[in-house]
């Protein structure tokens, strides 16, 4: 048995492509929904508040707080092994409460990290050496502009 292909996101892809064609426009954006006005993060095809389908993509700052990170010592796919050691991270949003996303931490030592610490996106390529092809990624780094 061979290893599954890895795929970068595809921001065609109905459930989630808005967030990379927001991200390629270094945008940061969830789907809101329009009856109850709630972030649904991970995007499903309907809220999990209130169940309706009047969900529109919706941009907001993209700056949060550090909710907790792990630095990553181990590929577990051939894809990440010239990557390791990362900082990955979750991170919750400042203009969408209750979305929690990961994602990773740059420019930063994880023995400076706290939670609560204040973050900012960096908008970066996100390749890999074994996928064709790049997608814009928000990753995260210390907000030097305010202090926790
Ligand atoms: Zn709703």
């Amino acid at each position: 048995m061979t290893a599954p292909a890895f795929p970068l996101p595809d921001p065609g892809e109905p459930l989630t492509g808005g967030f990379w064609r927001a991200a390629a426009r270094d945008r940061l954006a969830f789907p809101l929904c329009g009856a109850c006005d709630r972030f649904c993060w991970y995007p499903e095809p309907g809220c999990p508040g209130c169940g309706g389908s009047d969900l529109v993509w919706t941009s907001v700052e993209p700056a949060g707080t550090l909710f907790s990170w792990s630095v990553v010592h181990h590929a577990f796919l051939p894809a990440f092994a010239d990557q390791v050691p990362f900082v990955a991270a979750v991170v919750t949003i400042d203009g969408a409460p209750g979305v929690r996303l990961v994602t990773r931490l740059i420019d930063a030592r994880p023995c400076d990290l706290a939670v609560g610490a204040r973050v900012r996106a960096r908008f970066v390529p996100l390749r890999f050496s074994t996928v064709a092809g790049e997608v814009r990624a928000p990753f995260f780094r210390p907000d030097p502009r305010r202090i926790p």
